[in-house]
């Protein structure tokens, strides 16, 4: 297969995990060019059920690359665990398998600190941050005031890039939010417990990657999280702080001028939304809980009960389109299967009229949703494999959402398993 991009449609959580480790047997290298450990990807394969928060989802296929590109919030601390986590189930990393951009920034462990003080500070009108530093580091990426991976090779250098940051950093810490400063003695463990030892994987990932392109092997790009929380075209403030679109792997990844061929958006059969901010659609009670229950909607990071809602077409076509979807992938389509009627948003009310454009972020807030209804199909499809055996019922749901946001759905999965999967 040629070069291809996942993302999500719309708020994260679509199922992307699933959807990269089903497809990187087609694949050569796997990359990941945004974001950091603030979300998390649920794969479950024959070595077990894991929740991937920074290694890229072709981990646990033999063969494949994955690569940390420049663009992610590249977190030590929490990359070290997670190596050592996977290893534990037997599962080899190695710089064979593993690079590191030498061009990433580092998440310092004040990141995580100054973002737990900026949501303690904010008290009830919190982002809803899963604070694990990625706005402050991603403020700090743009003032300049990061170390690059590749700045660990010369550990007498770094240390005094690193006294420079602590004094800077230290202003903020102690006199913005009246907390404790950090330490060079603080530091020095962190270089010596998770930087030293993913220093082996840091390299030009630029360069492989367009070996790669060269040698016409394929690259998958993951990325983290959805179209609505992307920086510049999400809902701001509710985003996260980097780039989840499509069109930012070639920058994020290394190779700017990379090819991409193919677009796939996973789309969720229903919505899902964690933390706080506007949810058009929003479902409660009883209603709610039944569907969060059937579809086990917790967060793979933080553990909260995602907030949930219909299949919101408004949303989903200004996700495909920000994200240049050439095809989409629905997930969970066998969590419907307990529903007698579906409700669908298909278009929203705002200011007294019906729109199906997706609002102005301070305006979303404002618009109502216009729910309508498509037929449930009351039978268990989680064992099925083949389109023409899906009830027309469940058929019709797929074909509904194609036509309402112009790509064709090419693969409908119908469980967490690799091969609960239809293709189309
Ligand atoms: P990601 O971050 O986009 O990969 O999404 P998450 O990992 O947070 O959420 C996807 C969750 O749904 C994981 O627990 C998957 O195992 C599960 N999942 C993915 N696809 C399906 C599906 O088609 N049916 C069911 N029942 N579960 C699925």
């Amino acid at each position: 297969m040629s070069n291809c991009v996942i993302v999500g449609i719309n708020w994260g959580d679509e199922g992307k995990g699933r959807m990269v480790d089903l497809l990187t047997e087609r694949f050569d290298v796997v990359v990941r060019y945004q974001g950091g450990g603030n979300a998390g990807h649920t794969i479950i394969n024959e070595k077990g059920k894991f929740a991937l928060h920074l290694l890229p989802s072709g981990i646990f296929r033999k063969g494949v690359v994955n690569v940390l590109g420049n663009g992610m919030a590249l977190d030590p601390e929490n990359l070290w665990k997670e190596i050592m986590e996977v290893r534990a189930n037997h599962i080899d990393i190695t710089p064979d398998n593993l690079l590191i951009s030498e061009r990433a920034s580092l998440l310092m462990p004040w990141h995580r600190e100054l973002d737990q003080l900026e949501e303690l500070r904010l008290a009830d009108k919190q982002y809803g941050s899963t604070k694990q530093g990625i706005a402050p580091f991603y403020s700090d990426k743009y003032q300049k005031k990061t170390i690059l991976a590749g700045e660990l090779r010369d550990m007498d250098a770094l240390r005094i890039h690193l006294r420079d940051l602590l004094e800077w950093k230290n202003l903020t810490l102690t006199r913005v939010y009246g907390a404790a400063p950090a330490t060079m003695e603080q530091l020095d463990d962190w270089l010596h417990n998770y930087c030293e030892p993913i220093l082996p994987f840091v390299c030009d990932t630029g360069a492989y990657l367009k070996k790669t392109q060269t040698e016409g092997r394929s690259i998958l790009f993951e990325a983290q999280l959805g179209a609505l929380r992307d920086l510049d075209y999400g809902i701001v403030p509710y985003t996260t702080s980097s780039n989840t679109l499509a069109s930012y792997a070639p920058i994020g990844s290394g190779m700017p001028s990379v090819r991409i061929d193919e677009v796939i958006g996973v789309v969720k059969a229903y919505s899902t939304c964690v933390g706080d901010g506007p949810f058009v659609g929003e479902m409660f009670g009883p209603e709610a809980d039944r569907l969060r229950e059937a579809g086990a909607e917790y967060g793979a990071k933080t553990g909260r009960a995602r907030r949930v809602a219909p299949l919101d077409l408004v949303a989903t076509r200004y996700g495909v389109e920000l994200q240049g979807a050439t095809q989409i992938a629905l997930t969970k389509l066998d969590v419907l299967s307990y529903m007698d009627r579906i409700p669908v948003c298909t278009r929203y009310r705002l200011n007294g009229k019906e729109t199906d454009r997706f609002p102005f972020p301070a305006d979303i807030d404002k618009a109502e949703p216009v729910i309508e209804y498509m037929e449930g199909w009351h039978c268990d499809i989680s064992g099925i494999r083949r389109w023409e055996e899906l009830p027309e019922a469940a058929r019709k749901y797929v074909l509904m959402l194609e036509s309402a946001v112009s790509c064709p759905v090419t693969f409908v999965s119908v469980g967490p398993e690799r091969d609960s999967i239809i293709l189309r």
